[in-house]
């Protein structure tokens, strides 16, 4: 038994060698103790008889996994080892192993005959061994009976009643018991219990034999069965290889036709470079050809070249000349149609600024410019969320506000200058008006907004970028200058200062006490003694300015504060005479340079700064309410309720031109009071001023 169960284990490794897992676990399922030795050789638990655990088929799925890319791993490889030397190889091992399997079976059959044997020869197991040892007793006994019969006929005593018609034997006086009677009845009950035992032995030893014999049909049917598809697989295995080793040699088939095809086309190329060879020397006889023909060429050009050096000396001189004046004539006509353009061009100008001032006129509106400052370099690095830009350009002439609780708005006014519009840009656009007055318009410029805005940089400016005033009277010498021949231009300036609605006059010897009123003149609203500087050049108006500032300044201590709280009027008046009708207009300019539009409650102001604050609400309301009045067409307009409107009356009535800056402040923290700046300015701009006219005054008159 030990020597079959060592057969069959290593049977099961070989199995394991061979990585045929399937059959044997199909074969275990099969036989149970099979199963047993599957697991001992393998190492793995196997599913026995269907009854498995969830593990032992996770197990077994594994296991099967394994083993089909164990098949794919020894395909793969076959494949990249190519050949079917690989194959070759794989199949004669595999060859070897089922022969020595063949070899372990005859062994395994060989064990089972003597197996099977030792039962008829009775060395078999113990069923067979007790059954002789019972049938030698039996034996034993029967002998032992017979004697005892044998013994008992002698001396008349048998074992058994004489049969009958036996004759008579001697009268049973004549007893001696020679065999006890009750050691007999002993001895035949044993021989019948023996008897019965030996029955009982014989059907245990049909039984098992029964079952050996089925053991070994069962083994030998499963290894036959394994053996059967290792066969096929083996068969499998060389009808894969042949067909590998047919398409092979189909492959190398094709290669030799390749190769043939490619030898004849090297013999196909030879030929053609044959007949290469043969048309160059056929072009070697054309190249000399070419060569003579050159040589005729060149003298036939050398020949040309003479003729042409002939006719240059003679020829190309007329040529020249005649080109030439072509060219003159051209040139000249071209002068006269650049004059031509000249003159269409200066036409242009001046019907461009007719047109302009035709439509200013016609429209009669405040003019409304926005103009927006750059953030600070302290709003830009703050990185604050009040310091976020809160404006936007969508579009030209539009500008677009958000404010703190994300309203958001869009005005659009006749300009939008953003962020980063040049004091150059700003004045191109204001120049127009400007020079009006030297037709004898009435012009207001005033910027407009909260402190801190760009008000002053806008009118006045840094003496390195210079605002609207400076290039304003600049332009005004300029024009004033070109047409001295034809027009006499006198200028006169005055500067004030409206604070706390007092009149001051910044030009004046002693800037103190003196109070100065606005009375109606013949020329419009006017301020009885007030400096009037006459001036000829525009360094005497920056003199001018910067005694004004001056005079502004030493009055007090802080001067920021103050000049955000007072409104400062730059006015230029221009009386022209025209030589030679006689003609005289007036124009009058004036650039105001409001205080700060921001709110009292804001700033919590208190005693003198609320009462400042009061007044420069009283006449930004009372510019307000002028406005107001005229948008809406109103017949009393009130300009006397304020020195700023009743000082500002003839330049926004009917026959002036007025332009406001509104100025805003790019961050979100000042963009309440930036919403209420650009609402102001949008009604502002909604108001008809109606036509304006020239202050012209016949000569004689
Ligand atoms: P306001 O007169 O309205 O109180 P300012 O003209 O004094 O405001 O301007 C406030 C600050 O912003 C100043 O430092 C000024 O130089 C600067 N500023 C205003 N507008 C511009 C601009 N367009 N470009 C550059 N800096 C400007
Ligand atoms: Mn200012």
């Amino acid at each position: 038994m030990k020597e079959k169960d060592d057969l069959i284990m290593d049977m099961l490794k070989t199995f394991k060698r061979l990585q045929v897992l399937e059959p044997i676990q199909a074969f275990a399922s099969r036989n149970s103790r099979i199963g047993n030795w599957v697991g001992l050789a393998t190492g793995e638990t196997i599913e026995i008889g269907g009854n498995a655990t969830d593990e032992e088929v996770q197990e077994l799925r594994k296991e099967r996994n394994d083993l089909r890319n164990m098949v794919k791993d020894l395909k793969s490889a076959m494949d990249s080892k190519g050949g079917d030397g690989a194959i070759k190889m794989k199949l004669k091992e595999f060859k070897k192993d089922v022969k020595k399997l063949e070899k372990e079976k005859s062994k395994l059959l060989a064990a089972l005959q003597q197996a099977q044997g030792g039962e008829g020869g009775g060395g078999g197991g113990g069923d067979g061994a007790e059954t002789a040892k019972l049938m030698l007793q039996v034996e034993k006994l029967k002998k032992k009976l017979e004697k005892a019969e044998k013994k008992g006929g002698k001396d008349g005593r048998g074992l058994s009643p004489p049969p009958p018609g036996a004759p008579p034997g001697p009268p049973p006086t004549a007893v001696p018991p020679a065999v006890d009677d009750g050691k007999v009845k002993a001895l035949e009950e044993e021989n019948a219990k023996l008897a019965k035992k030996l029955e009982e032995s014989k059907a245990k030893y049909e039984k098992a034999k029964g079952k050996l014999e089925e053991v070994g049909k069962a083994s030998l049917k499963g290894q036959e069965e394994i053996l059967a598809s290792m066969a096929s697989e083996m068969e499998k295995l060389e009808v894969s290889s042949k067909k590998e080793i047919d398409e092979a040699k189909k492959e190398a088939a094709g290669k030799e036709e390749e190769i043939k095809k490619l030898a004849e086309t090297v013999k196909k190329l030879t030929k053609t470079n044959e007949a290469l060879k043969s048309s160059n020397s056929g072009l070697g006889v054309a190249l000399s050809q070419l060569a003579k023909k050159s040589g005729t060429l060149t003298s036939e050009f050398k020949l040309l070249k003479s003729q042409v050096h002939a006719s240059m000396k003679t020829d190309v001189p007329k040529i020249a000349k005649s080109t030439a004046s072509q060219i003159a004539a051209a040139s000249s006509n071209f002068m006269k149609s650049i004059e031509d353009l000249k003159v269409n061009y200066e036409k242009e100008v001046k019907e461009r600024k007719r047109l302009f001032n035709l439509v200013q006129e016609l429209r009669g509106n405040i003019r409304v410019f926005a103009r927006c400052r750059p953030p600070s370099k302290k709003e830009l690095s703050s990185g604050d969320e009040s310091s976020t830009i809160c404006v936007e350009f969508p579009a030209d002439g539009e500008v677009a506000m958000k404010n703190e609780k994300g309203k958001e708005k869009n005005w659009e006014f006749d300009q939008v200058f953003n962020t980063s519009s040049t004091q150059e840009q700003v004045y191109k656009e204001v120049s127009p008006l400007v020079t009006s007055v030297l037709d004898g318009f009435n012009v207001c410029i005033f910027a407009y907004g909260q402190t801190g805005t760009g008000k002053t940089f806008t009118m006045m400016g840094p003496e390195s970028n210079r605002g609207v005033n400076t290039r304003a009277l600049y332009e005004l010498f300029d024009m004033s200058q070109k047409r001295r021949s034809t027009i006499e231009d006198k200028i006169t300036v005055s500067v004030l200062e409206v604070y706390n609605e007092q009149i001051k006059d910044l030009l004046a010897e002693d800037v103190g006490e003196r109070k100065y009123t606005v009375r109606e003149g013949p020329h419009g609203n006017y301020v009885p003694d007030l400096t009037m500087v006459n001036v000829d050049s525009l360094d005497e108006v920056i003199e001018l300015l910067a005694l004004a500032d001056l005079n502004r300044s030493t009055a007090k201590t802080n001067m920021n504060e103050h000049s955000s709280r007072s409104h400062l009027i730059l006015s230029c008046y221009i009386v022209s005479t025209n030589k030679h009708s006689g003609e005289v207009s007036r124009g009058k300019l004036h650039l105001i340079d409001l205080a700060g539009s921001e709110r009292v409650g804001k700033s919590g102001a208190k005693g003198l700064a609320l009462k400042e604050a009061q007044n420069i609400n009283k006449s930004l309301s009372a510019l307000g309410d002028v406005i107001a009045a005229r948008g809406s067409g109103s017949s009393h307009i009130p300009f006397r309720n304020s020195t700023l409107t009743q000082l500002l009356q003839d330049s926004l009535s009917a026959d002036s031109k007025t332009l406001m800056f509104v100025c805003i402040s790019p961050v979100m923290y000042n963009s309440e009071e930036g919403f209420c700046s650009l609402n102001f300015a949008e009604r502002a701009r909604k108001v008809e001023l109606g036509k304006a006219t020239k202050n012209v005054v016949k000569a004689g008159k």
